[in-house]
């Protein structure tokens, strides 16, 4: 692991810093589903503290009572398990913390660090100046600690209507940094919280709580996106002032953000989508959400890589989608047996089969890895509509009339005969076998330029495949308008009722994958019965990251 975040831990170790070992954590708001970018985070946070054989914890900062739930932090850690990290006992909520957090905010009243403030929030904004002009003191500002103290209590006792009164760090109304002029620390919420209930009504605010959950759990590095730099100084600012030694006490450490080209990485948007049901669920395969990557089929090892290789930055970029597909293609290529389906099947007799016969051939399961299996070969097959065409041209090395290809793991075939119906669509071949052109017949290594796929009409098992693209219409870089609703890809999803599978994948399990020869990676989908099995395309074979990478 080398970025500079690990380059800071170094230093900070070099420089005596933190004895006692690195401790990260990952802090989701369980507002939403993770996404592609939190797993860049969960990849980040736990990759550091396991290249630095410290510790990671999980922690839900679960502050804001009004959009979080429950169903989202059990999501957020299954998540989290799949993607293969382990926060073994070290499972917190900022909710368990709220009365720490209110001993601390007592701490700055009495330090004379914090006011109680009664001015509205309109009336704050207007206070707070502007880039370039300071901000107002509020009257309140210079309220006796005592008279802090009492309100402070009285706030938390319910005294007070919801945004009557709020409590400010006393800072510097001038500061340059406008997060420095006299943040709101804690405001009145009559809300239910999915942890606490009713507990509390006061709540604190995100940049007062996070530093102090941090330090509460002695976590050293505190890794987090770019958007909170500004936010730095009051995160020191609020530590040093609390008298947190700063040898030992959390530092936060930015990074970039990860966007994806044709790809959400906001929870308020993806929610927007599974709520107006444009989609089938946060799970739906076409979502960037970790559990739709994993139901599209996208392995954890793959995400894994994807976020290694993209290193971390210090400036915001768009990654492009095609290098995460690298990463799936890849590691699918080194493990998913070889099948073989069709999609849209042609119907071909081999004339010169007998009826009712089956021969089981031997079929490689991986090129790499070996193992074998048998597919049973018949009279009748079906072929990939698009393996024939009548008026071939020169260079179309597959089936035409009077042309050979050979079947993939079976024999070669001429085709003799092209039937039709009324309307002059094709509707079946008649073909003849080679017989002794089968792996280990004499006439074995004739050659033939084409090779096609294939299923036993009498043994193929029927299924429902999936066929993904990318749910969003982009700009030509790739990037998502803003009105995304509006960009909505309607080919998105195509469903194709009817394919045939080759009878070995009967009984897999949901989450097992295949390579359908020739056309690309799929994954048994979840909605798979006894009766039906249903598959997810997961990636196409054509890599076009690799093109990219070759051509630069
Ligand atoms: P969103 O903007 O989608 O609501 P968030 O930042 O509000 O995301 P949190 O639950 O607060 O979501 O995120 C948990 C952690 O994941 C934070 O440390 C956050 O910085 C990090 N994170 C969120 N989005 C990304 C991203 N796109 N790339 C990298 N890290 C991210
Ligand atoms: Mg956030």
């Amino acid at each position: 692991m080398v970025n500079f975040i690990q380059q800071e831990i170094e230093n900070d170790l070099k420089a005596g810093k933190y004895t006692d070992g690195i401790h990260t954590r990952f802090p989701p708001e369980p507002n939403g589903y993770l996404h592609v970018g939190h797993a860049k985070s969960i990849c980040l946070n736990f990759g550091l503290a396991l290249y630095n054989k410290g510790i990671c914890n999980l922690r839900f900062d679960d502050t804001n009572p009004t959009k979080e739930d429950v169903e989202y932090v059990d999501s957020i850690q299954e998540d989290i398990k799949w993607l293969g990290f382990d926060w073994e006992d070290r499972k917190f909520y900022a909710s368990d913390y709220f009365s720490k957090f209110y001993e601390y905010a007592v701490e700055l009243i009495k330090r004379g660090l914090a006011y109680v403030d009664d001015l509205s929030a309109e009336e704050i904004r207007q206070y707070r100046g502007t880039l370039t002009e300071p901000g107002k003191e509020s009257p309140c500002r210079n309220r006796s600690v005592e008279e802090n103290l009492n309100l402070f209590e009285r706030m938390k006792a319910g005294e007070f209507a919801d945004g009557e009164k709020v409590l400010r760090a006393k800072i510097d109304m001038a500061s340059p940094n406008i997060n420095m002029r006299d943040p709101v620390i804690y405001r009145i919420t009559r809300a239910h919280h999915h942890h606490t209930g009713g507990d509390w009504l006061i709540y604190p605010m995100y940049d007062f709580a996070h530093p102090l959950e941090d330090a509460i759990e002695n976590i050293t590095h505190s890794v987090c996106t770019l958007e909170f730099e500004d936010h730095r100084p009051f995160y020191d600012w609020l530590l040093d002032s609390l008298g947190f030694d700063v040898n030992s006490r959390p530092r936060q450490i930015e990074f970039a953000r990860l966007d994806l080209t044709n790809t959400i990485t906001s929870k308020r948007k993806l929610r927007q989508l599974v709520e107006e049901k444009f989609v089938r669920g946060w799970d739906d395969p076409r979502m960037s959400t970790i559990c739709g990557l994993r139901r599209r089929g996208y392995t954890p090892a793959a995400i894994r890589d994807f976020c290694e290789r993209i290193g971390v930055a210090k400036s915001n970029s768009v990654v492009d989608i095609a290098m995460l597909e690298h990463c799936v293609r890849e590691d699918l290529n080194e493990n998913a047996a070889r099948v073989m389906a069709v999609l849209n099947p042609l119907k071909v007799v081999l004339t010169n089969v007998d009826e009712g016969a089956v021969e089981y051939l031997t079929a490689e399961n991986h090129p790499k890895r070996g193992g074998c299996r048998y597919v049973p070969f018949t009279r009748e097959i079906f072929i990939e509509r698009d393996d024939f065409m009548e008026d071939a041209p020169k260079k179309f090395f597959r089936l035409k009339p009077g042309g050979e290809v050979r079947l993939k793991h079976a024999y070669i075939i001429k085709c003799d005969e092209v039937i039709k119906d009324a309307d002059g669509n094709v509707t079946e071949l008649h073909c003849t076998i080679d017989p002794t052109s089968k792996s280990g017949g004499a006439t074995a290594n004739r050659k033939i330029k084409g090779t096609i796929h294939w299923v036993s009409a009498s043994h193929a098992l029927k299924a429902e495949v999936r066929l993904y693209d990318y749910l969003l219409k982009t700009d030509e870089n790739g990037n998502v308008p803003e009105d995304f609703i509006a960009a909505l890809n309607p080919n998105s999803l195509i469903v194709v009722e009817n394919a045939l599978i080759e009878p070995s994948v009967k009984w897999t399990a949901a989450g097992t994958h295949y390579q359908f020869l020739r056309l690309g990676y799929f994954v048994v989908d979840y909605d798979t019965t006894p009766e039906k099995l249903v598959f997810n395309r997961v990636v196409g074979l054509k890599d076009t990251w690799a093109k990219v990478k070759n051509n630069s």
